[in-house]
């Protein structure tokens, strides 16, 4: 399920700082098409009706920090209820 050689071959999964429009920030690893805004920031599905969940930061070696605006799918939208 976890071969890194298989997912380093299209994705480079990096450690991001992910701010969602509700709780705290949380740390969490993601991929290419997730900090693209075309996966479930949570579960990396590609189901329609992706929605906008906030932000997560990567940081450049220069040690700039880079916001992204990613998605998630319905199952995984943090606002309103759960
Ligand atoms: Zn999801």
């Amino acid at each position: 399920m976890h071969s890194a050689e298989d997912v380093m071959a299209t994705v480079h999964p990096t450690m991001v700082d992910w701010e969602p429009p509700v709780g705290p920030a949380q740390r969490i690893e993601v991929s290419g098409e997730q900090l693209y805004g075309r996966a479930c920031v949570r579960c990396g599905c590609q189901l329609d009706g992706l929605m906008d969940s906030g932000y997560v930061y990567t940081t450049t070696t220069a040690g700039a920090r880079l916001p992204w605006p990613v998605k998630a799918c319905p199952h995984h939208t943090v606002q309103g209820a759960a």
